[in-house]
């Protein structure tokens, strides 16, 4: 065996993927074995976290690439750029503060969740993104599901939890218990978003349990940033005809 391989060997043992699997061949030109052994230690960071990103991209389920870039506050969006660069700092998650995004439906409500996802996700955070339906399922699968409750483990583990599209569809008193405890279980280790097209009373009324409803608002909005969203700006401005106009 000569030295690359016996390297190589060497690294696969201890779990060095990249140094054990790359195809190029690190020389010394010049430096020192110091300098060789840094170069080799970088790569396999720079590997590890390659890697660590890919797959939490992956777990994130964000259904769309969204940015903060390209959300437009030129329009009376209801949320200002200044608000926007303080989200984008990402020191709310450290804070474990969440975020509640309120307006009408198409006003970027979603957007503005995936945006925050997908920064969170580059800065190293675990993130999870889900419709109040598919995490409704999720809930009643557990039992019987190794994807639910694999994915509800994940949930748990994870930094931030986007919960999109609460209060198009009422819950039953079932599913609204189960929405309950989850949140209640997150609220102290874990930021959460939830966007809505319903103010605070809405969801009371199509949660149909107003107790239930007040403690949950308690346990979400201890920490917590409500945004309104206005949008219409916005929508008129990017309202598109079928009709061409003559
Ligand atoms: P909501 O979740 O509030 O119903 P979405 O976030 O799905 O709305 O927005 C609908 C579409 O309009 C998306 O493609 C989104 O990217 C876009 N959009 C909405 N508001 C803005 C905005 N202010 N700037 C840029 N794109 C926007
Ligand atoms: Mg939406």
């Amino acid at each position: 065996m000569n030295l690359q391989m016996q390297i190589k060997a060497l690294a696969k043992q201890l779990g060095l993927s990249n140094l054990a699997t790359t195809t190029t061949v690190f020389t010394l030109e010049k430096g020192s074995f110091e300098d060789y052994l840094i170069k080799c230690l970088t790569e396999e960071v720079m590997y590890r976290e390659k890697k660590s990103h890919e797959r939490r991209l992956k777990q994130a389920q964000l259904p769309s690439l969204k940015t903060l870039e390209d959300f437009d506050t030129t329009t009376g969006a209801g949320i200002t750029d200044w608000q926007i660069n303080q989200l984008s700092t990402l020191s709310w998650i450290d804070g474990i503060y969440n975020i509640i995004f309120l307006g009408p439906p198409g006003t970027g409500k979603t957007h503005l969740a995936l945006a925050l996802g997908n920064k969170a996700v580059q800065a190293g955070y675990k993130v999870f993104y889900t419709s109040v339906d598919n995490l409704i399922h999720i809930l009643k699968t557990q039992e019987i599901s190794i994807k639910s409750s694999a994915r509800l483990k994940w949930i748990r583990d994870c930094d931030l939890v986007i919960i999109d599209d609460l209060g198009y569809l009422p819950l039953s008193r079932v599913e609204t218990n189960m929405f309950f405890r989850l949140v209640s279980g997150l609220y102290e280790n874990t930021s959460i978003i939830i966007t809505s097209n319903k103010d605070f009373e809405g969801w009371a009324e199509m949660l149909g349990d107003s107790a239930l409803v007040t403690a949950l608002l308690d346990r979400i909005t201890h920490q917590c940033q409500v945004i309104g969203l206005s949008g219409d700006g916005y929508r008129r401005a990017n309202h598109k005809d079928i009709f061409v106009s003559q």
